[in-house]
């Protein structure tokens, strides 16, 4: 693929989906979100959410990676990635519930081969319709990366499970009906060297002993996370997913595929922190009158952004097309993370320098994606836990 700002795809059918959602989020979605003055920082409700939700399924993108049977359009991860790329690249408030990332089949991700008939009407194809919305809940205080380490318990009570524990930072939360929460088997892990067994559950969010929580506020000033608080609260074993001790298997699976989808939209913010850097360096006189962009020094770092943007792009789509190949690409999905996360991050720190005190202003879209793009390097596992992934791998001789 060849770099541009506006990137043009050779596949006919990318290149329609493309088209298609650029307009809508530049025309449609844009309209909406200044009649409703939706801004990044302010609160989002979910009356503000399923509108878009419900238009966005009339124009088919809702869930469009499904497989046909879902009402998809069975996209490789290819196509999905270039629609995630564009999304990102938008500037859009509410870009995130275009696909069904805020609380859709986007958030659920792989979560549907694992449901049987009863979850699937009531919880996933309800979602995949627009009318419930879902969170994932892994975190704890005391359990990000080591995710073993989690506190939340649950104990078999009759024909179901008694839930407690507090989870935290579960995006969607403040607009979910239920979520997938991952919680340790009482009376497993409790002895030292006794191995820990986990498993997954639907919890609908308005059942007894189950509170929804504002969470901490993170540093892009988003409100559109939220805590999960369980005390004992009964859960049916017709919640249970696959099987007890499936809850890491069900919760990980398919972590390489989303590893590598978290990486088209921060590489599609990075593209538009370049353009609105390019802009803001031909549009802004230094001593002289001249353009900024008239330095040299101003050029080599615009030159860095551009290099570094296409390095990390291009990895992201070779990994990509290896998935839809169908081969293993473990090792380059913890590389592309770890890539997409640190060259990003440098790219939005030069964007923000050649702003100057324009970059530095809350309420300048600039100063806002560098703050979301820093969050990056920590979300869906951190830099040091990518570098740990690799090494594994490469020691394993994989
Ligand atoms: C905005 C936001 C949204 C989120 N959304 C969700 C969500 O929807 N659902 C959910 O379940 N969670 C969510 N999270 C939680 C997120 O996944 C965790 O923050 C992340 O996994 C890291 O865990 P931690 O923050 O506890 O950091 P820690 O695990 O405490 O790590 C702290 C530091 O130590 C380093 N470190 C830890 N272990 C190792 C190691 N073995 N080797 C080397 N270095 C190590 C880390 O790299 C990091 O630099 C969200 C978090 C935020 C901020």
């Amino acid at each position: 693929m060849t770099f541009s700002l506006r990137p043009a795809y050779d596949d006919p059918r990318t290149a329609e989906l493309v088209d298609r959602l650029r307009d809508y989020l530049d025309g449609e979605l844009a309209d909406y979100e200044r009649e409703h003055g939706l801004t990044d920082s302010g609160r989002l409700t979910r009356a503000d959410l399923e509108p878009v939700w419900h238009r966005s399924i009339e124009l088919g993108f809702y869930g469009i990676h499904l497989p046909k049977e879902h009402g998809g359009q069975d996209l490789t991860f290819s196509q999905l990635a270039a629609l995630k790329k564009e999304l990102g690249a938008s500037g859009r408030v509410l870009s995130h519930s275009v696909l069904g990332d805020m609380g859709g089949p986007l958030r659920a991700g792989d979560i549907l081969k694992h449901a049987t008939e009863h979850q699937l009407d009531t919880y996933l194809l309800p979602l995949i319709r627009g009318e419930r919305a879902c969170c994932f809940s892994l975190t704890e205080t005391d359990a990000g990366s080591d995710v073993r380490s989690m506190r939340t318990v649950a104990v078999p009570d009759g024909d179901g499970y008694r839930l407690t524990g507090h989870k935290v930072f579960s995006s969607a939360g403040p607009f979910a009906d239920f979520a997938i929460v991952v919680a340790r088997m009482a009376g497993t892990g409790e002895a030292e060297g006794d191995k820990p067994s986990f498993s997954a559950f639907l919890v609908d969010l308005d059942s007894p002993g189950c509170r929804v929580e504002d969470d901490a506020t993170p540093m892009s000033g988003e409100h559109i996370e939220s805590d999960i608080v369980l005390d004992d609260c009964y859960v049916p074993a017709a919640n249970l997913m696959g099987a007890e001790g499936d809850g890491l298997r069900i919760a990980l699976g398919r972590v390489t595929t989303n590893r590598l989808l978290h990486c088209p939209t921060v590489l599609g913010l990075t593209r538009r922190a370049l353009d609105l850097t390019l802009q803001r360096a031909r549009t802004r006189k230094v001593a002289g009158g001249r353009p900024l962009i008239s330095l040299q020094a101003i050029q080599h770092k615009l030159a860095d952004m551009a290099t570094d943007l296409y390095a990390a792009r291009s990895m992201t789509y070779a990994a990509l097309k290896a998935l839809d190949e169908g081969r293993d690409v473990r090792t380059e999905a913890f590389m592309c993370k770890l890539f997409v996360a640190e060259s990003c991050f440098r790219i939005l720190d030069e964007a923000v320098q050649i702003h100057g005190k324009e970059g530095l202003t809350q309420g300048n879209e600039v100063e806002f994606m560098f703050r979301k793009v820093r969050m990056f390097r920590v979300l869906t596992g951190t830099s040091e836990i990518q570098r740990n992934g690799i090494a594994k791998l490469l020691a394993s001789g994989t």
